[in-house]
């Protein structure tokens, strides 16, 4: 008797768990483009159509290696529009017993998958390098989750970086090295662009007559597809991007959008490539002299550091974590973020290019547009759709830990032991935005003063009981006790201000 394998959309690696554990001369692999996935969230069409097209190479290739695939396209007529209905619909038609899974990266689907009427093996996915449990062991007995830690004990277990039992150039970490403001040119030339083959091109014909009324530009539509290409990519990013990725990991420039980053988040989260593959190609370029340790240790960081331990603390968390909201914060989202005209350079550049590439880079989302939706107390639930909708490598487990926790501290502190806030200084340090912005990043009141320098004080004072007492906010609230009455006074009245025009739809 057959048995169901279901392949997700995020679950695209022959060595996925539900494939490793079925018999392809006995099982059938069910691949399906649901209604229901696709839209919970406006996802950004290019998202959509990277992860279609992507799903569809990848049931030919599994044909080749001989599975028996049901794969239900968007526009079948018999689609049932969600995930479970057309396991229900498949084990009908083939009488199977049961259905293997992988467990999928959000909860919400875990939960229809465990009520559906089908005998259920869940499977762990181990396409991470910590598993839950060693996460569990390791998380058990600290205070505080500090990545650091963790990170260090995932450097062991990869031997990545490794001089016997001590970190490769005799530091952990080369942090310190990597914030230089951005340079005057850029000389990686960004990611490479795949025209789009005949199963691609079919996709987006798709996309654009089913979701061109989602937020974000469709064409040109340039990512790889498979394996083969993302492993193209990423070589290309090896050997163009990595050597400036430490230096410039902060920086911004108005017309860069991808700096020297590797825009290697949606491969790797679909399962095109490995995590640890990719740390060991990057290992292997910087032992043959091709980069140097600060980028390398610093790109190796994010992947065997943030991506497994933002996994382990949304594993942990369980499912309520996405509602969680401990600072009180109920406005709304406002248009700007779904392109509106704005006048914040800053946030004007880091939303049209998400809308045309469905990228922006961590620094841009972290403290531009996350910076911003935390000062100006906009509700973290709504910001998590925004940020799950509008990134193609955006999944729950990796952007709700990022939301959530980095960014908008709403999980009180589990990942971040301060928020992530900043006045509009840090941003024209870090950047070339406020040269031409119509605010002025120098003016701290009046009517053309930088937002971020307003709301930086707002935001502080509205939650003075929670953060003063933090030792790493003393000399923030120092300095604000130091300022005249009368300024102070200005300061959050115009704040108030702004955020009532933010409120009242206006242009800000
Ligand atoms: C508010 C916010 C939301 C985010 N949402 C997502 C998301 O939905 N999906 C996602 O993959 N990342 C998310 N990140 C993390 C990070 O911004 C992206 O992984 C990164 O920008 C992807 O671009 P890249 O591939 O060019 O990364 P690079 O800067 O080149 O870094 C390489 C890789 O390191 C990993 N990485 C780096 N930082 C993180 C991190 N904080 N958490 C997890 N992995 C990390 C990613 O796999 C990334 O591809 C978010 C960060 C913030 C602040
Ligand atoms: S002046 Fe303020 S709003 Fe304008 S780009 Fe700079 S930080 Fe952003």
């Amino acid at each position: 008797m057959t048995r169901l394998v279901l392949i997700l959309g995020d679950q695209l690696s022959e060595g996925v768990a539900a494939l490793k554990a079925a018999d392809p001369d006995r099982d059938t692999v069910v691949m399906a483009e649901v209604a229901e996935e696709a839209g919970h969230v406006p996802h950004h069409p290019k998202k959509i159509a990277f992860l279609f097209a992507a799903m569809r190479k990848h049931a030919a290739r599994l044909r080749r290696l001989g599975w028996q695939v049901d794969y239900t396209p968007l526009d079948d007529p018999d689609n049932t529009g969600t995930i479970t209905g057309e396991l229900i619909r498949r084990a009908a038609e083939r009488k199977a017993t049961g259905v293997i899974a992988t467990e999928p990266g959000d909860w919400r689907l875990r939960a229809a998958l465990e009520e559906m009427p089908l005998k259920l093996h869940m499977l762990r996915d181990d396409r991470f390098i910590a598993t839950p449990a060693e996460f569990e062991a390791w998380a058990k007995d600290r205070k505080q989750l500090r990545m650091e830690y963790f990170y260090r004990d995932m450097r062991r277990k990869t031997g990545l970086l490794m001089d016997g039992d001590q970190p490769a150039g005799g530091q952990w970490n080369y942090d310190h090295d990597n914030r230089k403001p951005a340079p005057d040119a850029v000389t990686y030339p960004g990611p490479l662009r795949f025209e789009p083959d005949d199963i691609t091109a079919e996709v987006l014909d798709l996309v654009e007559a089913r979701f061109s009324n989602h937020f974000g530009q469709l064409r040109p539509f340039w990512f790889g597809t498979d394996r083969d290409q993302a492993l193209q990519h990423l070589d290309h990013w090896i050997a163009g991007g990595l050597s400036g990725f430490g230096d410039y990991q902060d920086a911004m420039l108005a017309d860069q959008p991808f700096m020297y980053h590797a825009l290697i988040g949606l491969y790797l989260n679909a399962g095109l490539l490995d995590p640890l593959e990719v740390c060991q190609k990057v290992e292997a370029a910087w032992k043959s002299g091709h980069a140097p340790l600060n980028a390398t240790e610093g790109f190796i960081r994010q992947i065997i550091g943030w991506r497994e331990y933002v996994r382990g603390i949304w594993y942990r968390e369980g499912p309520d974590y996405t509602s969680r909201n401990v600072l009180g914060h109920t406005n709304d989202l406002p248009d700007l973020f779904w392109g509106a005209a704005t006048d914040m350079r800053c946030m004007e550049r880091a939303v049209s290019q998400t809308a045309e590439n469905a990228y922006a880079h961590h620094i841009q989302r972290l403290m531009v547009t996350g910076n911003f939706a935390l000062l100006a107390g906009i509700d973290p639930a709504q910001v998590q759709d925004w940020y799950l909708a509008v990134y193609a490598d955006a999944y729950e487990w990796v952007e709700a830990p990022n939301v959530v926790g980095m960014s908008l501290f709403a999980d009180g502190g589990i990942i971040a032991s301060k928020p992530y806030v900043s006045s509009g200084n840090y941003i024209d340090k870090m950047s070339d935005y406020c040269g031409s912005c119509a605010y002025r990043v120098k003016d701290k009141t009046g009517p053309r003063a930088c937002p971020f320098n307003l709301l930086y004080w707002h935001f502080l004072i509205r939650h003075r009981a929670r953060f003063s007492s933090n030792p790493r906010m003393g000399q923030m609230y120092a300095t604000w006790d130091r300022m005249t009455e009368d300024r102070r006074a200005t300061v959050l009245a115009e704040a108030d201000a702004f955020l009532s025009r933010m409120n009242d739809g206006k242009r800000i």
